[in-house]
Formats: C-alpha cells, structure tokens, sequence
C-alpha cells in the first residue's frame, strides 16, 4: 500500500486531461496502482479525478471506454457522473448507473439468455404486504412499518430466519416483535416467489447470487465489465458491496472514490468501513488522498468544517480552501415557514435580476414536504423551479387519489366540506395512528432519502417512515385546501383545483431548462450550486426527530455538513420561528448547529471587517477553527472520545477573540460580561459561545435600544438575538440607567 500526494518521477507528461489537476490528482488519475481507493474530503475533485481517471487510461490505452463500469447510488449523481463523462469525450462507450439499474439490466439479460420469463419489479412492498398483515385494529402496525424492517434486513443481507437473531444483535426495536416481523417477512417472500415478483433490494441480492453462482454469467459480466470504478464509496452497504465483489471476481481492476465525512446512509445499512478499510481489506492497493477544496469560498468551508469538527469520521482529512474569498454566509431567522420561503423567493430574484440564471441557485431542505412550500412561493412570483429527486407532488399516489375524488364531485360543492375530508384521509394515513402532525415531516426524512437512492429505477416505494410521508403529503393539501378557504371561505372545490394545478404547474422533475433547484440534502449530495439556500434549520429537522442516538445525531451533522459544502460561492441559511405541519403550526427553535455557524460567521464578519487588504484566509480558517474548538472543548463535549481527531492540546478557547473596543464604558462592560458569565453558565457553553468580547464591546458602546438596533449590530445574528436578545436589552438599559 502507498500512500502519495506528489506526482511520481517518470510521470506521463503534459497530457490534455491532465490539465487542471493538482499533483495529488494527477497522481490519482495516472497511477498504476490497483486496486486504488481516492479518499478526500467534499470538493476536493474526487469525481471530476474519477472521471478524468477513465478518459485518461482511454486516451493511453490502459482501457477500452466500453468495458467500463461506472456505478453511483442515485439515479441523479448517474446522471452527473455521465454529464462528467460527456466533458472528458468518453460518455458513449461507458456505462455509467446506479446499482439497481446496472442490476436490473443485467438480470434481464440472464433471464432472456436462460429463455426464463423476467419477473415484475414490484414497486411497493406494501402492495404485497397488505394481505399478509393481521387484521387492521388496535395495536396494529402500518404495511409501510413492515416494509422498513425488510429493507433494514435485506441491505445486511439478512433473512428470514436470522432477521430476529440479527435484530437483537443491533440493540433494534421494531414495532412488532422480532418473531411476528420475520414471520411475516418470511411469507412475504413466499408471495413475491409464488407471483413472480422482486422487489428494489432482490435486484442487487440476486444479481449478486448469479455472479457467485452462474460461472457463465460471471464470465460474460466480468469480460463486459473488467473496469470498475465506484463513485461516493462511503455509502455502500453489504448487499451493494458483494455486487461490487461478485463483478470484481478478484481482479485488482477497481477503483473507489470516498469521503467518510459524507457517510449519510448507516440508517439504511451503508457501511464506510468499506472505505475506509479498503487498503487493509484489498492486498495490494493504493490509497491517495486528495487535499485542497475547489469548490467552496474559503468563508463556506470555514462555516462546513467547524460543523463537522469536533466529530470527524476516521481517515478524514483537512482541506485547504484554493478559491479566492468570497461573501460571508448569513443566518437569518424568519417569522413563519412563508416567511421563510417567501423571503428566499426574493433573493432567488435579486440574485436573478444581477446576472445569475435560476440554475446556479439551489434551496436545499432536510425533508421533500419543506420544499413544497417553497414550490408554491417561488411559482407564485415566476421563478422556475425543479423539484430534486422527487416524485411530482401531484404525481405521489396518495394525493393524485384524493383529487381524483374531488374531480368526481359536483363543480359548485363546497371545498369547506371537503377538507375535512382530506383531514380524515391523512389522519388514517397516521403511521402511529395519532395525529401527529409535528412528528410526521420527521419521520418522514428516511423514507425520502431511501427513495431518493433506491427507487431511482422509476417507482415510489415504502422505506421506513413511508407511511408518514404519505400522512405529510396530505397534511401538504390539507394546508394548501385551508390558505384557499382562508382567501375564499366559500370558494368551490373546482376552483381550488384550478389553482393546484397551475401553482404547482411543470412540477417535472425531469423538466429541463434554466431553473432553480429545490432539493433535500440527500439528494444534493455530489453536486454543487453558485448560490445555496439552507432552509428550515431548525431542532427537530437539523438534526431531524428521529436521530436519538449519538450515531444518528453524527449521522445527522454529516448530513448538515454534506448540505453546507453544496455552495461554491454564497451560502444563506435560514430557519423560521413558527412552521406549519398539516392544521397545526408550531414554535420552533434554531438548529443547535446553528450557534455553530453563527460563531463561525461572526468572526469572519469581524475580520472581514477589519482586515484593510487580502486578508489570509488560510490563517483565518484557523483562527475560525480555534475558535469553535474553544467551544467544544467546553463542558457539553468533556470526555468525548471522538474529539480527539488532530487533539494537539494546544487548542484554547480565547484564540482568535479580537481585542476589546476602545471606547466602550467600562461599567457597562462589567455589566455584559457578568450577564454573559450568567448566562454561559446556565447553557453550559464557554462564554465566548454566547457573545464574543468584541461583540460586547461593540454592544456597550451602542447601546442598543431594541431588539432591532440590536440585531443592526455586527456579531449579533438573529439567532443570538433571538436567543439572548431579550435579557441583553435590558442588561443594557439597566447598566445605562445606573
Ligand atoms: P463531493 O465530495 O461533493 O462529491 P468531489 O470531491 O467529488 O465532491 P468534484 O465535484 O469532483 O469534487 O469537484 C468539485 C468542484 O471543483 C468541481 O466543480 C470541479 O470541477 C472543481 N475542481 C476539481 N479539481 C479542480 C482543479 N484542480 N482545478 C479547478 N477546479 C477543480
Ligand atoms: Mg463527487
């Protein structure tokens, strides 16, 4: 194994495609080594030194383009990875997809070659599911529950018969008992045989069978594809990866690109373990790390790896930020959830109307049901817009049902009655069987991003939480039903039909042309925006409900992390004190990250203040760094074991705090800073967390009168206005009257 970052001696000149690449990528893209494993943090090219990787051993004749086998988990990073290829001139030969595609096609041909009528891909687990599950009643546990714990299963390639023993190993608890599950599960394989159906996990299950089986299957699918390369290797899990195994046959011949800080799918059985034992697993193999970042302003990074810092996954890496300084993210606190979207509308337009095309701008949310608010907000003032890796609202099963059934009622009828209606539909569509509106959009998280990477073949599935989606989408009409009747109590069912259809008009999720992204963070994993708006980064969604456990709330900061480093240039992150959920709206409470960010922003806004000319942004990444080190090595982290990634002891909680103001009244001072001391304490965060000094000094000598003069103040985002605006007003109006 040989770790290198350098261009080796001898290495092939000056060649085209070697043009715009560092030497750790040049390295990367012509080294002989195999099997090689690239591991870098996000931006650092690991795609683009993919892709260069497979026209470069074209160009020189290490391979032919049509023996290639590209493989990636969503259908839109296949989509991006053959957008790559077509720049590099190799797109027609090579076979670039997801795992289930590639699986599926390859399936179909052994059954035609075996002269075997080809099975039906079942779309939905919970079509077969229905007829197996005891009788509807109390206690009863919803299709789409069952369904989650058999993909659970099946991504660790786990039975029937080992589901139980396998559950309790996993400290798991589903909804029935392990025996009732397996059981149930081991019928529901029996019907899928009976009626000739697979589902979404047995197309990579039995094509990996095949290969392990079938020697004459193997040999063709090996001879096809003797290149293998594998994009986003973190999120593999043990089903993918004996695929990858069972099409590898042994050979050296495989390359791997990865980055474990990215590693979002542990809840769905991925395992960057993969990753990042590749070298140790693999006799043999190469391993180059990446290390600069040429994708983000230095200011974006700064705010993504303070978010990750103290957590860093194993093998990670530091980057070093290439790109020229750039604007400073901004947190803003909205109001309400309409607020919130209507305010991002704006500055869609603002940054429009200034020369941008609506395709370099992006909205990214933790769960689909946030964006389609934003799909409402943006129609409604004319900015196109694309909805990510989302079946068209209108198109999702359970919504086109509920107006199919308005459709058959008579025109004139009251949409008044009719929302009651609605409600009942998405009461019993309640997962839990209560109504649960707060904890839906929550819940709901997993079973997007489980679509988001397996059903990408062209189907709507049931993941773990899928019920809930169903009950978010009709809790959706049922808001958008109430605002039309809020505007028109008496108004027609006709009409409110009218007025769905034409604001969600286009709702094409493969429409093309120039518009604005609206995306979970799950599926913008890989790709990147000019300009990206971070929404609804509040508790309960960043991290979202679910994420109880320390691993699933690392999981969830990964997850931020892999959102924040989809910007290259502008990063606005917002969240909204009142959200909606069905009939209900809720207070809401910023992101616990967000102080985080606020930090970050904070001392980039002071130094971009004060710094007179080019101010060194690499000394500043660090000084930022030091500074949210001096916040996590405060009482809530003491004892961390994962803290101590690059632990020098050297980190100090002051470094980087600027120098006290010069004319600020001392008395008022002394005042802020024992407020300050008090209220450190009661959060039990180092003081500097809650304001730095130089913002206490700036609020001393302002003495601000309002929250609003305060929130004029640099330093004092909205967050910390929200959070200690109150008690700093009057700490101020106190000490000044005194
Ligand atoms: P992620 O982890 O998010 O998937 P990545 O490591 O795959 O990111 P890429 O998407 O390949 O990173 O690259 C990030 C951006 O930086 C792309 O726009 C890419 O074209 C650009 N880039 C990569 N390397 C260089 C380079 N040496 N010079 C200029 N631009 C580069
Ligand atoms: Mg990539």
């Amino acid at each position: 194994m040989s770790f290198s970052g350098a261009t080796p001696e001898g290495a092939p000149g000056d060649h085209p495609l070697l043009h715009g690449l560092d030497p750790a990528q040049r390295e990367a893209v012509t080294t002989q080594g195999q099997p090689l494993c690239i591991l870098a943090g996000a931006g650092s090219g690991k795609t683009r030194v993919l892709t260069r990787r497979i026209a470069y051993r074209a160009a020189t004749g290490a391979l032919l383009p049509s023996h290639v086998l590209a493989l990636t988990f969503t259908r839109r990073a296949a989509t991006e990875l053959n957008r790559r290829l077509v720049t590099v001139g190799v797109r027609d030969q090579v076979a670039a997809g997801t795992f289930h595609a590639t699986a599926w096609a390859q399936l179909r041909g052994l059954w035609a070659d075996r002269d075997e009528r080809a099975p039906t891909l079942l779309d939905q687990k919970v079509r077969v599911l229905h007829a197996l599950l005891p009788r509807r009643g109390s206690g009863e546990v919803a299709p789409a529950d069952v369904a989650g714990e058999i993909e659970w299963a099946k991504a660790r390639m786990v039975g029937p018969d080992a589901y139980a023993t396998a559950v309790v190993a996993a400290g798991r608890r589903p909804l029935l008992p392990a025996g009732v599950i397996a059981s149930i599960y081991a019928r529901y394989e029996d019907e899928k045989r009976r009626r000739r159906l697979v589902d979404f996990d047995d197309l990579v299950i039995l094509c990996a069978e095949a290969l392990e089986t079938d020697a004459g299957f193997a040999a063709a699918q090996r001879w096809r594809f003797r290149h293998l390369f594998v994009d986003e290797f973190q999120d593999v899990n043990p089903a993918q990866h004996r695929l990858v195994e069972g099409w590898r046959g042994g050979r050296p011949d495989l390359c791997v690109v990865g980055d474990p800080d990215q590693a979002i799918y542990a809840w769905n059985g991925a395992d960057p373990s993969y990753l990042t034992g590749f070298s140790a697993r693999l006799e043999g193999a190469t391993v180059v790390n990446l290390d600069s970042n040429y994708r983000s302003s230095p200011q974006i990074l700064a705010v993504a790896n303070a978010v990750l810092d103290t957590r860093r996954a194993p093998g990670a890496l530091d980057l070093r930020p290439t790109l020229a300084a750039g604007a400073v993210p901004d947190v803003v606190a909205f109001p309400t959830d309409a607020d919130e979207a209507a305010g991002v509308a704006r500055a869609l337009r603002r940054h429009h109307g200034a020369g941008r095309p609506w395709a370099e701008q992006a909205v990214l949310a933790r769960t689909r049901a946030q964006l389609v608010i934003f799909e409402e907000a943006l129609r409604a003032v004319g900015v196109p817009c694309r909805l990510r890796g989302a079946v068209s609202f209108l198109a999702r099963p359970e919504v086109a049902e509920v107006v199919a059934d308005l459709r058959r009622r008579p025109p004139g009828s009251p949409l008044a009655a009719a929302i009651a209606d609605v409600r009942l539909a998405a009461r019993a569509a309640d997962p839990s069987g209560a109504d649960a509106s707060a904890g839906g959009d929550a819940e709901m998280a997993d079973a997007e991003a489980v679509s988001d990477t397996v059903v990408e073949t062209g189907a709507t599935g049931a993941g773990p939480g899928a019920a809930a989606e169903r009950q978010a989408s009709l809790q959706e009409l049922v808001r958008m039903m109430g605002e039309q009747l809020a505007l028109d109590p008496r108004a027609p069912v006709a009409g409110f039909l009218t007025w769905l259809t034409a604001a969600l008009r286009g709702d094409n999720p493969d429409g093309s042309g120039d518009a604005v992204t609206l995306s979970t963070f799950h599926a913008a994993k890989g790709l990147e925006w000019p300009v990206v708006f971070l929404t609804g980064l509040e508790q309960g969604l960043v991290p979202v409900g679910r994420a109880t456990t320390p691993e699933a709330r690392a999981e969830e900061r990964r997850l931020l992390y892999v959102a924040l480093t989809r910007a290259q240039r502008e990063l606005h992150c917002s969240w909204a004190e009142r959200r909606r959920f069905g009939a209900h709206t809720m207070a809401r409470s910023a992101s616990p990250w967000l102080a985080t960010v606020e930090a970050v922003v904070d001392s980039l806004a002071g130094s971009a203040s004060t710094a007179a000319a080019g101010p060194d942004w690499r000394e500043h990444l660090d000084r930022s760094r030091a500074h949210v080190r001096g916040l996590t090595d405060g009482p809530r982290s003491r004892g961390d074991s994962a803290r101590t990634r690059g632990g020098s002891g050297t980190r100090t909680r002051a470094a980087g705090c600027v120098e006290v103001g010069e004319r600020a009244d001392p008395a008022m001072l002394a005042a802020l800073r024992s407020w300050r001391a008090g209220a450190a304490r009661a959060a039990g965060v180092p003081a500097f967390v809650v304001l730095h000094d130089a913002t206490l000094a700036v609020v001393a000598e302002a003495r601000p009168g309002d929250r609003h003069a305060l929130l004029a103040l640099p330093g004092v985002g909205p967050v910390k206005a929200e959070r200690y605006g109150e008690a700093l007003l009057a700490v101020v109006a106190n000490a000044g009257a005194a």
